[in-house]
């Protein structure tokens, strides 16, 4: 297998151009914007910089961002202290540094629209709006508006979030998250260099609707949208059913990012799902351990063993994290209380945000502390001496 069309030129698919390019393979990506603003927060997290440390070590402008604001009704606010950044970056910004390291390792740039592929040759048959090509395997980037219908995930209404916002001139130091009455979803402030991404996603709810929830927010806290530019896409947000049938490979191609539905449910991070799966889609094609035609359920597997069962699980978190109560109130809101009374429970708001800590086991975690934040808390109204002192009850090392 020689030569490799990459369908779409945002982070997985520029990412998987870079590892094919230089492995040797003859790469052609294509793209009809190739770097530009999409539609995004930009945010990466520990796990994506840790893994890829070119995400870091890079002359491209970017934030670290180490405090970020939760919000929730009757919740109040508490202030979370990251002990690993989240770092930001402009997306056109991002965009360009992945395709000019994918051109650096070989691989060639088409600034084309591919219109659809078929069989045929060895291989695929494209056609482009700058005409034909083709390729012996080929690999779908093309995001979550993917049109091309037969690659790919195939996504149903209940496996998308509205994500919308507002791009605005101004500065601040830290991250907002806001949680809202009765959404599955949140409202984002993220500062970027040189302005604020403002924004909302939320599913099962219309933009029109979610786009009146962000502009009372930002007239509330005087958030001007004067001189902001308006800016909306879909998100993947694949339901506990989708994930099992979820169609990310068949014979002679792969798909990755958005395309394949490959987004944390509950945050809507995909950058790192993006490059990961790249990377994981990659790996396979250049294995010599699949045979051309166990190469879908190769990448299948790899994927669901690195972070779609995660991703699966997350699923079924989602309704409960949004819109599930405890102890006689609001998660959101026993969420933003908890982690303003106990350090412990702190502890795990961090790791959830830097991606240390997996769906799979949060619960087990969060029964495990249960008595030590529990302590926190009654420690942080002045309740210390009314306690039974209880091995339970003191906090562990
Ligand atoms: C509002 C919003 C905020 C977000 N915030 C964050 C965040 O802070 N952190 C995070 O990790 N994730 C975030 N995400 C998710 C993140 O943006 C995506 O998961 C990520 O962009 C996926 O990368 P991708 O390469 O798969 O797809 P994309 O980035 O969408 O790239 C797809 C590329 O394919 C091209 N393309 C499409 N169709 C064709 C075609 N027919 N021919 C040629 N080219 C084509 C497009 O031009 C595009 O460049 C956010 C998403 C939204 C909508």
């Amino acid at each position: 297998m020689k030569r490799v069309a990459i369908l779409g030129g945002g982070p997985a698919g520029a990412f998987a151009a870079e590892q094919l390019a230089s492995a040797g393979l003859c790469v052609q990506l294509f793209d009809e914007k190739l770097a530009w603003e999409k539609p995004c927060g930009g945010g990466l997290t520990y796990k994506a910089y840790s893994q890829y440390p070119f995400l870091l070590e890079n002359s491209t402008p970017k934030r670290f961002i180490t405090e970020t604001v939760l919000g929730a009704p009757r919740g109040g606010e508490v202030t979370l202290h990251l002990s690993d950044p989240l770092v930001i970056y402009a997306r056109f910004d991002l965009n360009r540094l992945l395709l000019e390291r994918a051109v650096q390792a070989g691989a060639q740039l088409e600034k084309a629209r591919v219109m659809g592929i078929e069989p045929g040759g060895s291989g695929w048959r494209l056609r482009t709006s700058g005409g034909a090509a083709e390729a012996d395997f080929c690999i779908v980037a093309t995001g979550a508006r993917n049109p091309l219908r037969d690659f790919g995930t195939q996504l149903q209404p209940q496996d998308t979030m509205s994500a919308l916002g507002y791009y605005v001139p101004g500065e601040q130091a830290r991250i907002d998250i806001q949680f809202l009455p009765r959404l599955e979803g949140y409202i984002w402030v993220f500062p970027r260099c040189g302005h604020l991404s403002v924004g909302i996603c939320g599913k099962g709810e219309p933009a029109a609707l979610l786009r009146q929830r962000l502009e009372r927010y930002m007239e509330e806290r005087s958030i001007p949208r004067k001189d902001a530019t308006f800016y909306s896409h879909l998100l993947p947000s694949l339901d506990t059913g989708s994930w099992r049938r979820n169609r990310v490979a068949g014979e002679g191609w792969m798909a990755v990012g958005d395309a394949a539905g490959l987004v944390d449910p509950i945050t809507g991070e995909g950058l790192y799902y993006a490059i990961r799966s790249a990377d994981l889609a990659a790996r396979t094609l250049l294995s010599e351990a699949a045979a051309p035609a166990d190469k879908a359920a190769a990448y299948r597997r790899l994927l669901r063993r690195d972070f779609m069962a995660d991703l699966e699980f997350g699923s079924r978190l989602a309704k409960t994290v949004f819109l599930g109560s405890f102890l006689l109130s609001s998660v959101p809101a026993r969420m933003v209380q908890f982690t303003r009374r106990s350090p412990r429970f702190a502890a795990v708001m961090q790791d959830l945000f830097a991606g240390r800590q997996p769906y799979l086991g949060l619960k087990r975690r969060l029964l495990k502390n249960l008595n030590g934040s529990l302590y926190d808390i009654a420690v942080s109204f002045g309740l210390r001496k009314l306690l039974p002192r209880s091995a339970d009850l003191r906090p562990a090392p």
